[in-house]
């Protein structure tokens, strides 16, 4: 310090970040309706792998409680890990514009 001649930077050292607590998690839409399944892009094999694992653009999904509070979906997610697998029915609410968020990961 100084870093720079004639500047008026100064050092601010902060906490190192913690995921677990200020983290989050989000990813455009058209990364699967404009890339993942675009035909466009069908060269790279990624379209195929998917479909072969059971995903498709129109995902599947079960229509919950419709209240004030929006509407509740239900995704069910098969997970595969060191041989084992389970199902993990996850509940998600649908918001304005198609938005939908997680309620819970792991619901019913
Ligand atoms: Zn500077």
């Amino acid at each position: 310090m100084p870093q720079h001649p004639n500047c008026h930077c100064k050092r601010l050292f902060i906490d190192a970040p913690v995921p677990s607590e200020t983290g989050g998690a989000t990813c455009d839409i058209r990364k699967f309706t404009e890339y993942l399944f675009s035909e466009k892009y069908s060269d790279n094999g990624k379209i195929r792998m998917f479909r072969m694992l059971g995903f498709d653009i129109n995902g599947e999904y079960k229509l919950g409680l419709l209240n004030e509070y929006g509407q509740r979906i239900s995704i069910e997610i098969d997970l595969t890990k060191n041989g084992r697998n389970i199902r993990l029915i996850t509940g998600w609410m649908v918001r304005p514009k198609g938005l939908i968020t997680c309620t819970t990961p792991l619901g019913g």
